[in-house]
């Protein structure tokens, strides 16, 4: 049993999606289960919808939902003869739903609708691609995740129910691999208990579909996407950067944690636990190797570089420049946690610490303030925190220089420096 992902990139229009059944005709004979994201930016289409229906404008609400039906139509039409009318009654039912909610006053809080509008970015691709395969003799099922995927009720990030999930994918996804050799089913949502949908948390399907690898007992898993594999830093922002062939699952949750885009962070675990192999691979060039992430450890990775901007730094200094104790220190997490933020780096000192976190306007300042009661709080924004693994002297001498150090944090194996 093999595991592919295909995210919105490389679904985002008909001749992707013919690209989609090129990559799977490369692997006849093999049980193949498909997890696919929302057609290109459809998530945040979607979003724009759910905001306008949450702040009383229905019109509007209506009017942008239309456009995200017209959009997957119009791919639809190229992609598809005999098989469309099947597929507009299938997304009809996604269409019907979606337009009677909007039709309807908000009464329950905003994440909930978020997620009833949302999930349908998923499922409409999911039809359409399902619909495609059949047409051209891939033969497949197409399966609606969230009556496998139990969640709870934390609506836009919701935690999987582990037991009752996989007691749905033995009894419920095993055996339509008897029937045919690919199931095409959505990334990032699921349903609670009471059929509400949820959702993962953006960028959430890399996850499920490592959720599947791992229930499965799956091969491996595959994550094709719109590069040759993991870079040793963003292609965009270093012309120079490096492809990396071969990474330990640890390597990758560090470079997640720091903030690289490369896997969505809570994808390694499932797998991790049953050492299955991660593919990176390049969805315009199947026969490419792409990257391997597995248990086995790696020597002489280059640097792993990962900037993140906008960052902001709070300096926190004890009013009375008593020492900072064990009772701060907790009622400072205590108030992260609420918040749900995290910091990207934290040093403390004798009588201050410091902070450096992404700036999300609100959130900053609700901690500020709260951290204001014990500390004097100074907050510095349009900060660049600079990470880098395996990292030399010259590498770092030359990212930083012109720049002023604001905070900088060294291992032997990571440096960090936060720098404007
Ligand atoms: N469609 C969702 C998003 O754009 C989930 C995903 O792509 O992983 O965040
Ligand atoms: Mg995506």
């Amino acid at each position: 049993m093999l595991v592919f992902k295909f995210g919105g990139a490389s679904v985002s229009n008909y001749e992707k999606i013919k690209n989609v059944g090129e990559i799977i005709q490369h692997f006849p004979n093999q049980k193949i289960m498909v997890v696919i994201s929302a057609m290109g930016k459809t998530t945040n289409a979607l979003e724009k919808v759910a905001e306008a229906f949450y702040a009383g404008k229905k019109e509007e609400a209506l009017e942008l939902y239309r456009a995200v039906k017209l959009q997957h139509l119009d791919e639809a039409k190229f992609l598809l003869v005999t098989h469309f009318n099947p597929l507009m009654v299938q997304l009809n039912d996604f269409f019907t739903e979606v337009e009677w909610l909007l039709h309807d006053k908000p009464v329950r809080d905003y994440d909930y609708y978020y997620d009833q509008i949302v999930c349908t970015g998923e499922l409409m691709s999911t039809a359409i691609v399902s619909a495609y395969l059949n047409e051209i003799g891939l033969k497949n099922e197409w399966l609606d995740v969230r009556d496998i995927f139990r969640t709870d009720d934390n609506f836009r990030d919701a935690t999987i129910d582990f037991n009752f999930t996989q007691q749905q994918v033995t009894a419920q996804v095993k055996p339509l691999f008897d029937d045919v050799d690919i199931v095409i089913t959505q990334g990032f949502i699921g349903c609670t208990d009471e059929n509400e949908s949820t959702t993962l948390g953006r960028e959430g399907s890399d996850y499920s579909a490592a959720l599947f690898a791992n229930m499965l007992d799956a091969e491996s898993l595959s994550i094709w996407k719109d590069v040759k594999g993991v870079m040793n830093a963003d292609p965009k922002q270093f012309a120079d950067a490096q492809y990396i062939s071969e990474l330990n699952y640890d390597e990758v949750i560090e470079m997640a944690y720091y903030g690289a885009q490369v896997i969505h962070p809570k994808t390694i675990k499932p797998l991790q636990n049953k050492d299955i192999p991660l593919y990176v691979k390049c969805f315009a060039d199947a026969s490419l190797p792409g990257t391997v992430i597995h248990n086995e450890s790696v020597k002489n990775l280059p640097p792993i570089i990962v900037v993140k901007q906008n960052q902001v730094l709070l300096q926190l200094h004890t009013k009375d420049f008593s020492f900072i104790g064990e009772q701060p220190m907790s009622d400072l997490y205590e108030m992260m946690a609420k918040l749900k933020v995290k910091p990207n780096l934290i040093q403390t000192h004798a009588v201050s610490l410091q902070l450096c976190m992404d700036d999300r306007s609100d959130k900053i300042e609700k901690l500020a303030l709260a951290a204001s009661q014990s500390f004097d709080v100074q907050v510095e924004r349009g900060l660049t925190l600079l990470s880098i693994r395996h990292y030399n002297n010259d590498l770092l001498e030359k990212m930083t220089s012109g720049k002023i150090i604001e905070l900088k944090q060294q291992s032997p194996e990571t440096v960090q420096v936060v720098m404007k």
